[in-house]
């Protein structure tokens, strides 16, 4: 099923409906094509172009943020898909401070990894190996993380999820 990128007003990524839901919004005017799909509907009085992006004509508050779950795709996704330490692609998660030494299972200690340098680093701190990371890693930010875990994005959405943090998870 074809669906289209909602944007809110100000252009933050909301989320994904379906292409027709995502029509009807448009004739109702409550939002605007940003860009066509590929998908046109033919009716007896013309033909239509089913939306790839939307975006909503009055902005929408969001009062709570879910956090990014913490999975495989989306931290290779936040890591460009690369090994953080030699930019080999990313095979395997690593966890900076160890499990062994204490170190959590979450957004800030862990990072994309090849085979190679997790297997190297084994059991050791950073410090003690003497490997440093280019930057600290966090929990990726924006409904444009949840949009890509969703699925395989349209690539006419990559431009508008861009600007929200999801730089790298797009290919
Ligand atoms: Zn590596």
């Amino acid at each position: 099923m074809p669906q289209t990128l909602v944007l809110n007003a100000t252009y933050e990524p909301l989320g994904v409906v379906s292409e027709r839901r995502a029509l009807i919004l448009v004739l109702n005017q409550r939002a605007t094509t940003i860009e066509d799909s590929d998908t046109v509907l033919h009716y007896s009085g013309g033909e239509l172009t089913l939306p790839a992006v939307i975006k909503l004509v009055k902005f929408v508050r969001i009062p709570y943020r879910h956090a990014v779950p913490l999975s495989r795709r989306a931290l290779f996704a936040r890591d460009g898909g690369r090994c953080v330490y030699c930019t080999a692609p990313a095979t395997s998660i690593d966890h900076v401070i160890p499990r062994s030494r204490g170190g959590a299972h979450n957004w800030e200690n862990v990072v994309s990894a090849c085979h190679k340098c997790n297997h190297q680093k084994a059991d050791r701190t950073l410090k003690e190996i003497g490997w440093k990371l280019k930057t600290l890693p966090r929990e990726p930010a924006g409904a444009a993380w949840r949009i890509l875990g969703t699925g395989k994005p349209d690539t006419r959405w990559i431009s508008y999820l861009r600007p929200f943090g999801a730089e790298h998870g797009v290919a």
